[in-house]
């Protein structure tokens, strides 16, 4: 429902964004920041083979997102008409529970500086990636969009939590405010080719692929799991993410954020036993229960997304097996 709350800048009864609404043209100028991360380098793929011809990108070394200045500079030159904001720290369990002072504040920044840029140097549109990990721990399943703030969060990634929830308002400010065309997109666990498999740092598919490769490699009996396996997660692959994002932009003009998920979730047993089973792995499972469970179940509602026309495409057992493929292919070009 459309709200004056939300778009005091438009006359009562009309359209929200109004003035700044059009669709995105091949030729339009788009930022993907973040574009050697895993998302956001599907995303820019993903826009590339659509055939959007002019898509901008920079290194880390070219320009540092958590700099202002240097934020500023590259807006002000280069004047994106549409920014994706796909860069962030992100990271595994362990990761976001040992360095909670650079995932807040990492995040914060990069995002901070990106968002306003993008307003001052008028970008007309802005799709901000966030997590579902800004539920509330104990959120009902699956988790609609409404959950937001209903409840406490879960420890061992609040931090990475509240920057997301503070991308999510600044975006629907600059459109209550403002009136800018500024969205945002909550994907699930995103998995798929040029993810992290750093063990201290990556999330749990690509860890566990890694860890049951190299036990069948050098013949182990069993394979170490943390946590009880009793936790379910939904796993999306990046490209569907990345399709689910370019249908947003394409499609989608207002400030109420989406789920972006595959609607179906497994524990990490499950989860573990296909990874043995694609991989090959015949040992034992062996459960860490000193290592943390997280949450216990993050289910997205992704009927607003379904609604609106989007499915995903690529099953799990097949998006494994595809990242398998290409974790086997650079080891052997390593
Ligand atoms: P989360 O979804 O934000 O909790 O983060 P992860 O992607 O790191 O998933 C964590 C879940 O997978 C927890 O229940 C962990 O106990 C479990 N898990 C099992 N083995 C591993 C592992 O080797 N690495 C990671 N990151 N998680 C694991």
């Amino acid at each position: 429902m459309i709200t004056d709350y939300y778009f005091p800048h438009c006359p009562l009864g009309t359209l929200p964004l109004c003035a700044s609404l059009r669709r995105l043209k091949k030729s339009d100028t788009i930022f993907v920041a973040g574009h050697r991360g895993l998302a956001g380098g599907a995303i820019f793929r993903e826009l590339q083979s659509a055939g959007y011809a002019n898509l901008l990108t920079r290194t880390r070394a070219e320009v540092d997102l958590s700099q202002r200045e240097k934020v500023r500079a590259f807006f002000e030159k280069e004047r994106p008409q549409v920014v994706v904001v796909a860069a962030a720290k992100v990271g595994g369990i362990k990761a976001n529970n040992d360095f909670p002072v650079e995932f807040l504040l990492e995040n914060l920044n990069i995002q901070n500086n990106l968002i306003e840029a993008a307003y001052d140097f008028g970008a007309e549109k802005l799709l901000f990636l966030g997590s579902s990990c800004i539920y509330p721990k104990f959120a009902p399943q699956p988790i609609p969009e409404s959950a937001l703030l209903t409840g406490a969060l879960e420890p061992t990634n609040e931090p990475y939590a509240l920057a997301k929830i503070a991308g999510i308002k600044l975006c629907q400010a600059y459109a209550r405010e403002y009136g800018r065309n500024f969205i945002s997109a909550m994907p699930t666990n995103l998995y798929g080719p040029g993810d992290n498999f750093d063990l201290n740092t990556s999330h749990v598919l690509p860890a566990l692929l890694r860890k049951v490769h190299e036990a069948k490699d050098r013949g182990d009996a069993t394979v170490s799991v943390w946590g009880t396996g009793t936790p379910r997660r939904e796993f999306l692959h990046v490209e569907d993410l990345a399709h689910a994002c370019r249908f947003l932009l394409e499609n989608y003009d207002q400030p109420e954020f989406v789920n972006v998920g595959c609607g179906s979730d497994v524990t990490i047993r499950e989860l573990v036993e296909l990874i043995c089973e694609v991989v090959g792995f015949k040992g034992e499972l062996a459960f860490d229960s000193t290592k943390p469970d997280g949450t216990p179940r993050k289910l997205l509602d992704t009927s607003k997304l379904t609604q609106l026309g989007w499915r995903p495409r690529i099953s799990l057992k097949d998006g494994i097996r595809q990242t398998y493929n290409w974790y086997c292919q650079r080891l052997a070009s390593q």
